[in-house]
């Protein structure tokens, strides 16, 4: 028997887990309708259509949101189950005890939609990986639902859903090791075909898109990086041809070929790198001691002398004894591989399930409250002291300018010292964001700067 299963949208971002969802639902002749959980009425909406169940997939920042639909739907309907998955759930199945959530799915949703039916309430399911040539998102029904998104300037695509790292504040690892690494290696790491994803961005191309993120979490990771990216760049710009930037590390771009780094400059004019922090003793926090800095230089010129730009990605406010020094030091070391460059300076966020998050958990490191996992806002997961807090919040908000005006030492100690109006930290985040668009697309994003964050709501 065909049911009906309302998908809740939250946030700015595509809610790229849930369209697969979708896609396996559809598969299964399951009836679907999207609605967007930032809307008002949205619960009056999902009443008038009547769905037998309710599935979330929120990320950390959108769990109590999803659990107050939930409870609103519930309310409403007492024959509505609800089912939560994704990344949060998957590290906190314990949520299975909350009023407000019937059903958990842990891991993909392959394997699990007959028994998402069938099972009593306060059921964990655990799904099971399927080859990515057995994965279908159902873009369409979600764009044609949620317009705000379908209008947004930037879309996300994704190869492959894993990542060689382990970095401790990160839930690969966590994954990882509920599946195996064989599991993982076999099914995470595993590309989708070409023809999937350029079938997908012909979707893309119907809607307003300006530029679109190729997820993965390193473009280059895996052996079979250069044979899929020779096939997968050609295609793309023959038939989609829409601007497209990729994610990277310093390891992979210093190992790779100059063929491959001639060929994903072919396709992409832009990548983001994570870097993470400068010390020594930081990287070794997030489990990534192997980096170092003139390794992280040496990828800096190699991109720029296949004409890649590079954005720069670091994350401050670490449980160290210094924080305020560790976060300096991470910027001048930014200053001194990659001066003018464009750089997100992230406040540490920590989530649950996750090493450094049971760390400080288990060193009762104690935790800010005001941490709402929006990195615009400045507010990180370590609760500091009235003054530290404050200049790791600007220096979030400010390390942006730092590099790309190489502003000496002195100035940025005197300016992370300001206290801040709630006008001028808004426009130093917008300042910042608006400095990422005009990084990728050129200063056309000026102009849409106003349509962009009219489409968003813009959390500083
Ligand atoms: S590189 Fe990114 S995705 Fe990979 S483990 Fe680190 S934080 Fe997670």
């Amino acid at each position: 028997m065909p049911k009906k299963f309302a998908l809740v949208h939250m946030g700015n971002d595509e809610l790229y887990s849930l369209v697969f969802v979708a896609g396996e639902l559809l598969k299964h002749e399951h009836s679907i309708e999207w609605f967007d959980g930032d809307m008002e009425d949205v619960v009056d909406q999902m009443e008038q259509w009547g769905p037998d169940f309710v599935c979330f997939s929120p990320l950390t920042t959108y769990f109590e949101d999803c659990l107050r639909v939930s409870r609103d739907i519930k309310n409403r309907c007492s024959g509505v189950r609800t089912v939560f998955g994704g990344h949060h759930i998957f590290a906190v199945p314990e949520s299975i005890d909350y009023d407000e959530v019937d059903i958990v799915v842990i891991g993909p949703v392959y394997g699990v939609i007959e028994e998402i039916i069938s099972c009593p309430s306060k059921s964990v399911l655990k799904g099971t990986p399927i080859v990515s040539e057995n994965m279908f998102p159902a873009r369409h029904e979600y764009y044609r639902a949620i317009p705000r998104i379908a209008q947004r300037h930037r879309k996300y695509i994704m190869s492959h859903f894993g990542c060689m790292y382990n970095c401790s504040y990160c839930a690969t690892s966590f994954i990882r090791s509920v599946f195996g690494s064989k599991v993982y290696n076999d099914f995470w790491m595993r590309r989708r075909p070409v023809s999937h994803l350029i079938d997908e961005a012909k979707i893309l191309m119907e809607y307003d898109t300006k530029e679109v993120s190729l997820e993965d979490d390193d473009v280059l990771a895996g052996q079979e990086a250069e044979a899929w990216l020779e096939e997968f760049i050609p295609a793309w710009k023959r038939e989609i041809n829409l601007p497209m930037y990729a994610n990277v590390t310093p390891m992979t771009i210093i190992k790779a070929s100059d063929k491959v780094l001639e060929i994903l400059s072919e396709g992409v004019a832009s990548v983001q790198m994570g870097v993470q922090t400068a010390r020594p003793e930081s990287l070794k926090l997030f489990n990534r001691g192997f980096q170092k800095e003139d390794q992280v230089k040496k990828a800096y010129d190699r991109l720029n002398s296949f004409g890649i730009k590079v954005k720069i990605e670091v994350i401050i406010g670490l449980p160290v004894d210094d924080p305020v020094e560790d976060a300096l030091d991470t910027v001048k070391m930014i200053q001194r591989v990659a001066s003018g460059t464009f750089v997100s300076c992230f406040p540490l966020m920590l989530y649950p399930g996750t090493t450094l998050y049971k760390k400080c958990r288990d060193e009762k490191i104690e935790l800010n409250e005001m941490c709402r996992y929006e990195w615009h806002t400045g507010e990180g997961a370590v609760k500091f002291d009235k003054a530290t807090a404050k200049k790791i919040k600007n220096i979030t908000k400010m390390a942006t300018m730092f590099v790309k005006y190489n502003i000496e030492e002195q100035w940025m100690r005197a300016l992370i010292d300001m206290d801040s109006t709630d006008s001028a930290s808004k426009q130093l985040s917008q300042c910042q964001y608006l400095e990422s668009l005009v990084f990728r697309q050129g200063k056309d994003a000026v102009d849409d700067f106003a349509k962009v964050l009219s489409g968003m709501q813009f959390r500083y």
